[in-house]
């Protein structure tokens, strides 16, 4: 049996098991399985370095894990380190663990349209937002701007990364949300963008829930392009499972198994 899976601390809610293992059996791998695995944090490093002897090949990892994933990695791409945070861990033969980032170009690999040369607002500064807005830059947009609820970390990630800190919510081409808000079905008002939503062309939301997410709604309302968290989600999967199996990933029955 080949193992793959997710740690997270909580991970019950995961949509990856349901995604990968659909695509693992329209691959024709039947002797693989993903599978949750539900690690608390004082236990991630001692459990991860014990996984290949327990047939694992490569797991995903997500809140609170990634920036810790990356940390116990021997090696990883330049992606993963110039976010500062890992999802994706491939086991290597001595105990070698190689880590990457998949968040950044399957985010990429949702938008219908490339982000070069259009300007860009991202709201929120968390894992997400690090791998949003690098994202963004590599692949060429005009601006950057990062706008999140506590503004000292915005600064910061902005900086760091060589985007632009906003104290207020400015018009942008591509708005993207790495907030989690919308998660609860809090309403849309907490986020301070409603009168944006008119001047952008493309709206793209991480959170994904049955029944899509207020933002979505308003901005599909408004007439945006809407590229919504399920999307994003199965991109970076089907990274991950190339990466692992080898195999193209068929993203139609990860769609189909994620929603
Ligand atoms: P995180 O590191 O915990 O960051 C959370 C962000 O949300 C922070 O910027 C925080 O602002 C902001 N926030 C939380 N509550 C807020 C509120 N009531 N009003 C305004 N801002 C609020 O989380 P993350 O890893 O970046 O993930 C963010 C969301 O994206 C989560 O819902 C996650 O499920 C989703 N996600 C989806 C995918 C996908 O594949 N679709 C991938 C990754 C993440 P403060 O700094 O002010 O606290």
């Amino acid at each position: 049996m080949q193992r793959l899976g997710v740690a997270g601390w909580p991970v019950a809610h995961s949509r990856s098991p349901a995604m990968h293992n659909a695509a693992l059996a329209a691959l024709g791998l039947a002797d693989w399985h993903y599978q949750l695995l539900p690690l608390p944090p004082d236990v991630l490093e001692e459990t991860v370095r014990r996984l290949p002897e327990l047939g694992f090949v490569g797991i995903n990892v997500t809140i609170p894990h990634k920036e810790a994933a990356l940390a116990l990695a021997t090696s990883a791409t330049d992606a993963a380190r110039a976010i500062g945070a890992a999802n994706t861990l491939t086991f290597g033969a001595g105990g070698t663990i190689h880590a990457d980032n998949t968040d950044a170009p399957g985010f990429l690999a949702a938008l219908e349209r490339s982000p070069a040369g259009r300007s860009t607002l991202v709201l929120g500064a968390g894992g997400s937002a690090r791998a949003v807005v690098w994202a963004l830059l590599q692949a060429g947009a005009a601006e950057v701007r990062v706008w999140n609820r506590t503004p000292g970390r915005a600064a910061a990630l902005a900086a760091e990364l060589g985007a632009r800190h906003d104290a207020e919510p400015q018009p942008a081409d591509l708005i993207v949300n790495c907030t989690s808000v919308g998660l609860a079905g809090e309403r849309l008002d907490a986020l301070p963008i409603t009168d944006l939503l008119g001047t952008a062309s493309t709206v793209a939301d991480l959170v994904y829930r049955e029944g899509g997410t207020a933002l979505l709604a308003a901005a599909a309302a408004r007439g945006c392009e809407t590229v919504d968290g399920i999307e994003i989600l199965v991109r970076q999967g089907a990274l991950s499972l190339a990466a692992w199996t080898g195999r193209d990933a068929p993203l139609d029955v990860m769609r189909a198994a994620a929603k």
